[in-house]
């Protein structure tokens, strides 16, 4: 998937006079979507700067698991082996019953997943993921402190305008300033992340404190409104949990504090073992879950939106992230050997192979919660027997569908993207 040339190629390929001399790259945002699309468009022999605003790399503390469709991508940045060094990885996730957690179902992870998918399933601490992919950046490459507030294009070339007042020129600017982005809006006006209807309480807690409870590696409770996962990150040390509740307004905030004891009122009745794992989590949080309507379109000329601004998506299938890699690894693929001016087309073909998928996914994802949540009574037993009966059958859960490398291109909805001819993006400088 990756156009990776070794860079003593790309060096003969500019001083042949092939003609080819990559592309300069600004990319925007360096969470999980902005640094692998920095990482895979380096790969392909471009020259990237990375801009972020915050002053130094940070992730939140919490987890994230990732399935084979983007520990394929990680593999293919050369560092699978190094986040998995971090990682667990679970035999199997199993699916359980609110009120006195029997199981559902199983579905088969670990070396079967891995022999059927070609990747392996990995559950990780986001600072773990972050810190490896931060790490491969080179430090020339990245401007820290540095907020974009504006950008624009013309027929040959794009930039960024920042806080500070600066101009920076490239050829193509990849926006990844993630759910809450701005340049969205600059480049197709005013849409605001939607909230779910849902919110969680997220905490991290050393696994020691829980061993007693010989809680399932992975595992997602359904109850009426609510779903609580947890599993363990960080080689096993930690267990990263995510109590899910229908909500009134929330803020899509990752450090509002939740109120003491509010996690264990949300969920009272429910299975003692989950109660126990709520009331010994030391720093909970609040999270307001919200999620981007999908685009017909990405891009614009030279820039593009990747990762959450372009699919921001609740996270019942744990797909967010993962989508995030894989536009990164097709965005360096039809970069692969682009000059300058083939950057309009090379960014129509990265949406065509990467929009209908990721909206795919945005769709399933909020079916997912539906599911979850349903009340007692035949709609929840007609589930329950699907998922088993699905279990039994193929072993595998039915989103495993999503983990396939996306190789092909799709249609991109209404109003397909064609180069050239696109509108600009307000210049506000
Ligand atoms: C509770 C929860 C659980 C999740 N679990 C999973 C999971 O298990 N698996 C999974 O695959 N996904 C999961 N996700 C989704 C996943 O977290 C996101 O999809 C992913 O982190 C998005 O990455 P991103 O790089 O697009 O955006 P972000 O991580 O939001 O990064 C955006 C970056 O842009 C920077 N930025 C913003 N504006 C500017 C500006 N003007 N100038 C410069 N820089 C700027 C920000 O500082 C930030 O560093 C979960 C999400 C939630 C809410």
């Amino acid at each position: 998937m990756f156009p990776y040339r070794p860079m003593c190629t790309i060096l003969v390929m500019r001083l042949s006079g092939t003609g080819w001399r990559g592309v300069r790259a600004i990319v925007m945002g360096a969470g999980i979507g902005g640094l692998a699309a920095a990482l895979s468009l380096r790969r392909a022999g471009h020259e990237v700067t990375l801009v972020e605003r915050a002053p130094r790399f940070t992730e939140v503390g919490a987890g994230v698991q990732l399935a084979p469709n983007a520990t394929r991508v990680l593999r293919g940045l050369g560092l699978l082996d190094e986040v998995a060094a971090r990682a667990v990885r679970p035999s199997h996730m199993s699916f359980r019953t609110w009120s006195d957690g029997s199981e559902v179902c199983r579905y088969l992870l670990g070396r079967a997943a891995e022999e059927e998918f070609g990747a392996p399933y990995l559950l990780l601490h986001r600072a773990d993921l972050h810190g490896v992919l931060a790490a491969s950046v080179p430090a020339g490459s990245v401007r820290l402190d540095t907020t974009v507030v504006g950008m624009g294009q013309d027929d040959r070339t794009a930039w960024v305008t920042t806080a500070g007042g600066e101009r920076l020129t490239a050829d193509l600017v990849v926006v990844a300033d993630g759910i809450r982005s701005a340049a969205r809006r600059w480049l197709f006006g005013a849409d605001e992340a939607l909230f779910s209807g849902t919110a969680a309480y997220r905490a991290l807690l050393p696994a020691g404190e829980v061993a007693d409870l010989e809680l399932p590696e992975l595992a997602v409770w359904m109850g009426p409104g609510r779903h609580f996962v947890h599993y363990r990150v960080r080689r096993g040390e930690l267990l990263n949990t995510v109590a899910v509740f229908t909500a009134g307004a929330a803020p899509e905030s990752w450090t509002a504090r939740a109120e003491p004891g509010a996690q264990l009122r949300e969920f009272a009745g429910w299975d003692p073992r989950v109660l126990r794992v709520l009331e010994r989590a030391g720093q909970v949080f609040r999270h307001g879950i919200h999620a981007r309507a999908p685009l017909a379109r990405w891009n614009v000329g030279r820039v593009t939106l990747l990762g959450d601004s372009a699919h921001a998506m609740v996270p019942f299938l744990a797909q967010g992230a993962a989508q995030a890699l894989m536009d990164a690894a097709v965005l360096g693929d039809v970069l692969g050997d682009a000059t300058p001016a083939e950057v309009p087309g090379a960014l129509d073909r990265y949406v065509r192979r990467r929009l209908a998928t990721a909206t795919d996914v945005q769709a399933g994802a909020a079916r997912a919660g539906e599911d979850f949540h349903l009340p007692d009574g035949p709609g929840a037993r007609a589930r329950n027997a699907r998922m088993a009966a699905y279990a039994a059958e193929h072993g595998f859960m039915p989103q495993a569908a999503a983990w396939a490398p996306d190789t092909g291109d799709r249609a991109a909805g209404p109003g397909p993207p064609s180069g050239g001819s696109h509108p600009r993006p307000p210049a506000p400088d």
